[in-house]
This record gives C-alpha cells, structure tokens and sequence, in this order.
C-alpha cells in the first residue's frame, strides 16, 4: 500500500468514489485520447505573462505526459512570476524570448503541439508567430470565451469553468485517468485552481470544484502550504508598492462604484519593481463596499505599451469594456488589453469609458418622495 507524506492512501484514491458532472464530450475525450496517446514529442505553450493557472495545467500535463514515457517540453513566452517557481521542474520551463534554440529544438521535434489556457496566437506573441511557422498538429485545452478554431487542428474548450487546470482535471477524469495523477500534478492543479478563482473567491460556486479539490487533497497535497508559497512569497518592496498605490495613486468614483489607478514606469522603478509584484492588486479596490470594477493601468517596462488590467463583480462585464475600448477582452470578472499611446491619453480613455459605462455602473436613480420631502 502507498502512503503520501500526508498519510494519505493511495490505493484508496484510485478506486473512485466521487462524481463529477458530465462536462467533457465524448467526442473530446476521444480527440484527447487520440492526440495524447499517439504523440511521441510535445511541446506545451501557454500565454504570455503566464499565470497560476498557465504554469499550473503546463507542468500538469507536463508530468502526465513525462508518466506515459513521451519526451515533452514546456515552452512559456516569457517570465513567470517567483511565486510559481516552487512548482516541480519548473526550472525545466524553456523561456522563448531568451532561449530561442532550445525552443526551436523542441518545435522542430514535435508532433504535437499542446496550447493551454489562450485562445488565439495573438495572446503568445512572437512564440505564436513561431509557432504558425511549425507544420504541426495543434491541440487547444482552454477555458477562454471564443477560441478562433481556425488557429488550431482539435479544440477543447469549456468557457464555463473556473480554470485550464480544474479543465484539464475533468479531461483526465473523463479518460480514467486519475489514477495516474502525480502528487506534483495534484499541486499543479491546485495551485492553477486556486489563483483563477483567487482562492476560491469569485467564479468558484460550481460545487464539483470542492469535489476535485478534495481528490487532490486525497492525493496528498497540502493546500496550506501551496497557498502559502503563492501569496506569501514577495519582496517587502512589493508591500511598499501596494502602500503606495492604495494611498496617493487609487482614484476613486463613488458614484459608479468604480476605481482607476495608473502607474508609471518611473514609479515602478522607485520600488524595484519585478514582474509579479502588480499580481492581485487590482483586486484590492474590490474590497470597498459595493465596488463594482476596478481599473489599472501599468506602463510596460519592456515596450512602448500601456497594460489595462479590470476586474469587477457579478454582472458586470470587464471583458465587453476591454473590447470595446482596450483592445482585449477576457473573462466576465476578470479582463484585461492593451493601449499604445501615452498614460494620459490611456487615463483619458479610461475616463470616456467609465461615462459609457456609467448606466451599469451607478446605482439607479431613486424615486423623491413627496412624502419624504416633508418630513
Ligand atoms: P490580467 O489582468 O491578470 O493581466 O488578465 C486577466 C485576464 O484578462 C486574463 O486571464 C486574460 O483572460 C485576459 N486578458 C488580459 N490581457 C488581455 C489582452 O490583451 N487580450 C485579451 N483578449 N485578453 C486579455
Ligand atoms: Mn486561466
């Protein structure tokens, strides 16, 4: 019998006793089984700027895959933040802006390419760019809204769900392949799981997550420390930061129950900042009651672009407002684009779209009463 460091039986695990509703089709479980099953080389790629979520299903299907005997390789566009790092062989990630061979090595090899969590080569960059250059079968595994199915040979999509990683569970879970889940994949899920939902916060209401999540605590991982190694894993710099922006950068509109905060490169630089310290600070504004969206803005350090990063709650559709005026899009309650032109103009645009938006944004106009007025 097998005991994980945390007592728990594995054996146990892998005589299923829970029920997840049917969410995979058929259909994609055979273009799972056939694409994962008959490649000899992938590559893994996810989007730029990869999050929790990005590194957590890559390094996931990473293991799976590696468990099956394929040779496999994970290639990010570019940095990930410090806080995933802890992620087993997540030094074995391949940066494809600073390590161009070993990525061309490994495109040159594949016979599959596995794109997690984006939806279009647009969200990839240059890797995209590469990536269109490689004759070779492309498979999407992804929870965005509207995948351009032109981009890519077999698509699993499921908009609807939390996370790629709680995705890639079900997909596993449909194959009967759960058993064969690592306790390194287990975390990986996790850890995607747990920062797309901000610790099971918003989009996080669907009761089988708490049943996946309970099966990867069966196999053994120790949501604390995860939790732990992703939130509390920053600079005393980066605490500054948010000190900083929350006390003399946060505009607040409280009429339309909506923030804007714009920083600048300059302000950037005066507390070291490194990539990852803006993680989560958007959300906080979402703290002030009855806050409905909360906008930032972030001069790029690296090019010539301003970052606009939204997030809002229930109804509220940051990723329309995105669209509409940032050149983005995303999910509901979380969306994000980019501006070229200077922080004024951005803020300026900013502005215009929080007037377009106000109907949605402001409290409905209260009927005065007569009867009021005189007492
Ligand atoms: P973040 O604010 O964390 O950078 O991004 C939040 C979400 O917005 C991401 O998960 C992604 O879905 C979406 N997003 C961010 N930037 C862009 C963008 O430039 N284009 C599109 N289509 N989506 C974006
Ligand atoms: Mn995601």
């Amino acid at each position: 019998m097998l005991i994980s460091k945390k007592g728990c039986n594995f054996e146990a695990v892998n005589q299923q006793d829970y029920m997840l509703r049917r969410v995979i089709t058929p259909q994609e479980v055979a273009i799972a089984k056939k694409d994962l099953g008959e490649c000899r080389n992938v590559v893994i790629v996810c989007h730029t700027s990869p999050d929790g979520d990005a590194i957590g299903s890559s390094l996931a299907l990473y293991e799976y895959l590696k468990r099956k005997g394929k040779q496999v390789t994970v290639i990010v566009p570019n940095y990930f933040p410090d806080f995933l790092h802890w992620m087993k062989d997540a030094e074995l990630i391949v940066r494809f802006d600073r390590q161009k061979t070993a990525s061309y090595t490994a495109l040159k090899m594949a016979d599959l390419i596995c794109c997690l969590d984006f939806n279009d080569m647009r969200r990839i960059d240059d890797l995209g760019v590469a990536l269109t250059h490689i004759r070779c079968k492309r498979l999407l595994i992804d929870h965005h809204l509207d995948p351009d199915c032109k981009q890519f040979a077999h698509i699993i999509s499921h908009p609807e769900l939390s996370s790629t990683s709680e995705l890639l569970f079900r997909l596993f879970d449909a194959m009967g392949e759960t058993k064969n889940l690592t306790f390194a994949a287990a975390e990986d899920l996790y850890a995607g799981m747990a920062t797309d939902t901000g610790f099971f916060s918003f989009n996080s209401n669907d009761p089988d997550i708490f049943v996946i999540i309970s099966e990867l605590l069966r196999k053994g991982i120790d949501k604390d420390k995860i939790n732990r190694n992703i939130q509390n894993n920053f600079s005393a710099d980066r605490l500054k930061f948010i000190g900083y922006v929350l006390y003399e950068k946060l505009q607040v509109f409280p009429d339309l129950h909506a923030s804007l905060f714009a920083i600048r490169k300059e302000e950037l630089a005066q507390f070291h900042y490194m990539k990852g310290d803006m993680e989560g600070v958007v959300n906080m504004p979402l703290q002030i009651k009855k806050h409905k969206l909360s906008i930032a803005l972030r001069e790029d350090t690296e090019r010539p672009l301003i970052r606009v990063s939204t997030r809002s709650v229930d109804d509220f559709p940051c990723n329309e407002l995105c669209e509409q005026f940032f050149n983005g899009g995303g999910h509901k309650n979380a969306a994000g684009g980019t501006l070229e032109c200077s922080m004024d103009g951005a803020i300026e645009l900013t502005m215009k779209a929080l007037e377009a938006w106000r109907d949605r944004l402001a409290d409905p106009p209260q009927p005065t009463s007569i009867e009021n007025d005189q007492n």
